[in-house]
Formats: C-alpha cells, sequence, structure tokens
C-alpha cells in the first residue's frame, strides 16, 4: 500500500525533524540555563580593599555572619571544606586568594606555585560563596609599606619556623591585614598546618580582634597523604612513597597510646619516613595546644607533627595522639 504507507512517512520523517529541532531548542535553553546558573553562582571577585568594605557592609550593617576562608588559591578537596565548615557557621562567605610573597624565602617556591583563579572561581561556583577577595600584590603591600607582626610563642616553638624562619611573620602579617580588610567573625584555618592554626589562633587573641579561629581537620587523599597544592610537584614515584608519612605518623600515634617510649618510637619514625625515601627535617610530639615539647604521654593532649622533603617537595603533616591527659577543649579565639 504504498499510496498509504508514503504519506505516513513523510508524517513521520517529518515528525522526527519537528522532535529533533525541540530538542534542540530543549537543549539549547538547558546550555543556558547551565550558563545562567554558573554566572548566578559564581562568585564576585573584588580586587581592592576599598570595594572589600562596600561588598562587606550592607552585611554586617544587617547582622549577617560572615566567614572567611585564607587560601592562596590552587584549590582542592581541602580548601572546599573550610567553605563548607563556613557555610555551617555563617551567612556569608568570603574566600580570600593571595599568594603572599612575604611568607616565601628567596629560595622558596612563590615563583612556581600554582596559580589557577579560573579554576578556582569555577571550584568554588556551587558552595554559595559570596565574595573572592583576590587582591594583588600591590594592593596588599602599596609602595611605603613598612609594618610587620612578628608572633612568638607557637610561631617560635622551633618546628616550622627552625626551617623556615621568615615564614610566621609573612603569615601573621598578611593574616592580621586579612581580619582587618574583611572583618569577619569566623576564619577558617585548616588543621593540615597545625603550627599555623596555633599561631594565628594565639595572634587574634593577643590583638583583640572580634574574629573566632575555627579548625578544620585535614582532607586527605584514600591513601592517607593529606591534599595540598603542593602534591602537584610530585612525580609519580614521589606520590607512591608519600602516604608513607601519614602512615608512619599513624603508627607512632599507636604506639605512645601503648605507652611505648615517645623518644624511642619518635627515633624509629624518623627512620622510618627515611627509609621511604624522604629527608626528614622533623618529627616531634608536642603538646597540642602550646607546641611545647613533652617527654611522655601524661604531658599531653599530645600531636605529632612532621615535615620531610622528597625530591623538590617538601611535605608537612600531624596528628594528634590519643589517651593521656583528656584534651582540654581548645579555644581558638574569642567571638
Ligand atoms: P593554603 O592555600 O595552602 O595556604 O591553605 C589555605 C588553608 O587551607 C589553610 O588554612 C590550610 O591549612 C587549609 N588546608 C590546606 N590543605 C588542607 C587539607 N588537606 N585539609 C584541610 N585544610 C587544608
Amino acid at each position: 500500500m504504498p499510496a498509504r504507507s508514503c504519506p505516513f512517512r513523510i508524517r513521520h520523517a517529518s515528525a522526527a525533524r519537528g522532535l529533533a529541532a525541540a530538542a534542540l531548542i530543549v537543549c539549547a535553553r538547558v546550555a543556558v540555563l547551565n550558563q545562567a546558573k554558573f554566572v548566578l553562582m559564581a562568585p564576585r571577585v573584588v580586587r581592592t580593599v576599598p570595594a572589600l568594605r562596600r561588598a562587606v557592609m550592607p552585611w554586617r550593617t544587617a547582622g549577617e555572619r560572615i566567614a572567611l576562608v585564607p587560601t592562596m588559591g590552587a584549590l582542592h578537596a581541602g580548601h572546599l571544606a573550610l567553605v563548607q565548615a563556613a557555610r555551617r557557621r555563617a551567612r556569608r562567605i568570603v574566600v580570600s586568594i593571595f599568594v603572599n610573597p612575604t611568607q616565601f624565602a628567596p629560595h622558596e617556591d612563590f615563583g612556581s606555585y600554582p596559580r589557577t583563579l579560573a579554576a578556582d572561581l569555577a571550584a568554588l561556583a556551587d558552595l554559595s560563596v559570596d565574595l573572592v577577595w583576590a587582591p594583588s600584590a600591590e594592593v596588599m603591600y602599596p609602595p611605603g609599606f613598612a609594618t610587620r607582626i612578628v608572633p612568638e610563642g607557637p610561631a617560635a616553638a622551633g618546628l616550622e619556623d627552625r626551617f623556615r624562619p621568615h615564614f610566621f611573620t609573612g603569615v601573621a602579617t598578611v593574616v592580621g591585614k586579612l581580619l582587618i580588610q574583611c572583618m569577619p567573625d569566623f576564619a577558617m584555618f585548616g588543621e593540615k598546618d597545625y603550627q599555623q592554626l596555633k599561631v594565628v589562633t594565639r595572634l587574634t587573641q593577643d590583638l583583640d580582634l572580634p574574629v573566632r579561629i575555627i579548625p578544620v581537620p585535614t582532607v586527605r587523599e584514600p591513601d592517607g597523604l593529606a591534599l595540598s597544592s603542593r602534591n602537584a610537584y610530585l612525580n609519580p614515584l614521589e606520590r607512591a612513597a608519600a602516604p608513607a608519612l601519614q602512615r608512619v605518623l599513624a603508627h607512632c600515634a599507636g604506639e605512645i597510646t601503648r605507652g611505648e617510649l615517645l623518644a624511642r618510637v619518635l627515633d624509629e619514625g624518623g627512620a622510618a619516613i627515611e627509609r621511604a625515601g624522604f629527608v626528614l627535617d622533623y618529627l616531634e610530639a608536642r603538646h597540642a595546644d602550646t607546641l611545647q615539647p613533652v617527654a611522655a604521654l601524661k604531658d599531653g593532649p599530645i600531636r605529632l607533627l612532621v615535615a620531610a622533603r622528597i625530591g623538590k617537595t617538601r611535605l608537612i603533616d600531624n596528628i594528634a595522639v590519643s589517651g593521656g591527659r583528656t584534651a582540654k577543649k581548645a579555644k581558638h579565639g574569642i567571638s
């Protein structure tokens, strides 16, 4: 029945064309919607202090809580965990992205530190971040800049400061500036950089800054390696060796909890880290709050801290030791 089948085929073909056209329109709309969603959710970037103040002021006036997440960019899931922790506390979130030159020594990796602003903004797009504060070095340190915050106490504990003597002055100065610029109610810091967390907490207490420092647990790869922007420097062999740091820390923490002699545990732990291919800068047991040296479990709460180099990459990590005295509920800043 060609006379009947032909019209059917014609109708069918035209229906198919119609469907295809409709599908195209739907796809185009979805693309537009997706783009609109990106445009809507991508955080606004501000680059000058007056623009930052203009953005933050209405929030303060409205009594909205503000959280600051200071970063150097090259964002990974560790940074995003800070943003999520910020979301649980505050209505408004500011993420600062600033590779701070003053915390790098001349021989360190300031020049090669990963700078990935477009990818960072995309990573923040779905997290309802209100503002990205991304000043240039000239905005942060304009000509004539002549003031530094020189922290002591935890900043002089003989850990990172022994290997990076310039580091905490750079960190304290820039964090002091960031807190004064943004005036947040909360500022989120990762336990990954444990000494830094303690330095910043002390700083806000000593300078009576009306901000509460919130510690956020370390986010790790499935094999235990702490996420870090510097992990990108590791070649495949180094990357395969790198989880040894956390494995050794966990082993040492277990031994100390079981009552093994602390000095012996640390000696053996250091040797194990070197066997894994690292050059050890330090493996230390410190009081978790003051970072002062401890000799035994009873002197705790104890935190083990390690820094070691593999190839050209320097990694740091830390772990809490359970047992001993109950950890005093740490007071991180004031509200
Ligand atoms: P950075 O960009 O490396 O200066 O880090 C910015 C903040 O993210 C600091 O408070 C770090 O402690 C924190 N951070 C970095 N890596 C991690 C991680 N793996 N887990 C949790 N926080 C992290």
